[in-house]
């Protein structure tokens, strides 16, 4: 298996780079993001539960995404991997989530950790903003999850470091660029089981 996660603020790129990585790797593509609409879409109990905090631009509870993240994880256990797209996005939700994998004898190969400067996202959101159906997407929901992400989110960077599985890439690049690096950083790793550790 290959076991990845990527993180970074909102707007990074982060869904699109996942999208992307799974189609190239054949890897299942878990969005935590994806799978909470989903529920709020079908009107599901889960979904009751989680729509305010997700239109406020709020995290879920780590207990409500833990759950709903292993079970997910559970049935593609059986895969050529998995790359987790916003899961884990608290210190609890690592913690808990390298417990999950130790137990379940998986590994998490590397972290991808998205960088791009404010100024750059903010100007992405605009863009985006108009055309979005997301209401988490509007600007003043878009500020809370910016702070939220940097309280919250920012410090896995330094848990992932210590663990040797960081890849830093900016996201300041074209797409099809970000796309390439990662690709070629991926298949550095595979063949060397070694992550670059200078910014790609
Ligand atoms: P995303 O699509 O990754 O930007 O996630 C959209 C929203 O879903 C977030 O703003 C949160 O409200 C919620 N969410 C997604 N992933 C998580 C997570 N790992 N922990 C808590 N809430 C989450």
């Amino acid at each position: 298996m290959l076991n990845l996660v990527i993180f970074g603020p909102p707007g990074c790129g982060k869904g699109t780079q996942s999208a992307r990585i799974a189609e190239n790797f054949g890897l299942i593509h878990l969005s935590s993001g994806d799978l909470l609409r989903d529920e709020i879409d079908r009107g599901s109990e889960l979904g009751l539960q989680v729509r305010s905090y997700v239109e406020k631009g709020l995290l879920v509870p780590d207990n409500i995404i833990l759950r709903k993240i292993y079970k997910s994880a559970i049935r593609f256990i059986n895969s050529s991997g998995i790359i987790f797209d916003g899961f884990p996005r608290t210190m609890v939700q690592a913690i808990m989530f390298d417990k999950f994998l130790k137990k379940k004898n998986i590994t998490l190969n590397m972290v991808i950790f998205m960088m791009v400067e404010r100024a750059e996202l903010f100007k992405r959101l605009r863009g985006r903003a108009e055309d979005s159906e997301r209401k988490d997407d509007k600007e003043k929901i878009f500020n809370v999850r910016m702070d939220v992400y940097e309280k919250e989110t920012h410090c896995l960077k330094k848990y992932y470091i210590r663990q040797n599985k960081l890849l830093k890439v900016s996201g300041m690049y074209p797409v099809d660029d970000v796309s390439e690096k990662i690709a070629h950083a991926i298949n550095h790793y595979r063949q060397k089981n070694e992550i670059f550790s200078d910014v790609i």
